[in-house]
């Protein structure tokens, strides 16, 4: 599988839009690497993990086949990683269809952000976009995927989760916005007997801001590399990531990469490819 990195920040972006912070400042002046957009990934160019607002952004620079790709996974109802207006793009007159494209796109997600999708697109794309909800802890097959939705530590009021997804022998944890993993993922993730071959960690509060709830930081991240390793989650072959960052953790990604490679972490960035 290999999984790229489309928009690697929180909410905000980085640098946030109306901010004269000091990261924001820094951001701008260094540029390439340290220049984050809003939430979103993909899986093989055809699986996409949430919708952001910078969606559109995302389409362009990375040439993405949007006609084309037939389901998107959102991890929870923040607009950082939902922004369901862009999906009435696909109405008709806005979206000319034929072939393979015309296929429909399949959303899939909790409760909430389906609800927000689907009243997004009633009236207009609602016969090109098509929904699905997902339960916890109930593993189901999205376009060839192997998919879970697991327990997010985020907030409630935006029907969070995580995501496991599975193909080919290769399992992927995609874990954001969460905190330290709740005891129900840690059970359910023991019980399967699952081994990871690849976690990518929320890790908002960067090297300064030290967050183990709602978000985390790198000391949480570090904890919950060894609790996965302890638990036979993962092993030596594991690659972990960080990903979903904020100018709050102030560590751009000039600084946060080579301090965390030597702690076995990659950090991503927009565009970042990795191949497992
Ligand atoms: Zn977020
Ligand atoms: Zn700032
Ligand atoms: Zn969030």
């Amino acid at each position: 599988m290999k999984i790229k990195y489309l928009g690697t920040a929180a909410a905000e972006g980085w640098p946030a839009l109306f901010c004269t912070c000091e990261a924001c400042k820094l951001a701008r002046e260094k540029g390439g690497r340290n220049i984050r957009t809003r939430s979103q990934s993909i899986i093989d160019d055809r699986l996409l993990i949430d919708f952001s607002a910078d969606t559109y952004w995302h389409f362009i620079k990375n040439e993405l086949p949007m006609d084309r790709i037939r389901a998107c996974l959102i991890t929870h109802a923040h607009e950082d990683h939902l922004y369901p207006e862009d999906f009435c793009n696909r109405r008709q007159y806005f979206a000319y269809l034929d072939g393979e494209s015309a296929e429909y796109l399949t959303v899939y997600g909790t409760e909430k952000p389906v609800q927000m999708v689907r009243r997004a697109t009633e009236g207009c794309a609602a016969d090109r976009i098509h929904t699905q909800v997902l339960e916890r802890f109930k593993t189901v097959n999205v376009e060839g995927y192997e998919v879970t939705a697991i327990d997010a530590d985020h907030d409630p009021h935006a029907d969070s989760v995580i995501y496991i997804i599975a193909r080919g022998g290769k399992t992927i944890l995609y874990a954001h916005d969460t905190g330290i993993f709740p005891d129900s993922d840690w059970e359910y993730m023991i019980a399967r007997g699952l081994r990871f071959d690849y976690v990518s960690l929320d890790c908002t509060g960067g090297l300064y801001a030290q967050y183990e709830h709602g978000h985390m930081g790198t000391d949480a991240c570090e904890k919950m590399r060894l609790k996965l390793l302890a638990a036979g989650l993962a092993d030596e072959r594991t690659v972990f990531c960080l990903n979903h960052f904020s100018h709050n953790g102030r560590a751009i990604y000039d600084e946060i990469a080579p301090k965390m490679a030597e702690k076995g972490f990659l950090v991503s960035y927009d565009g970042m490819e990795v191949e497992i």
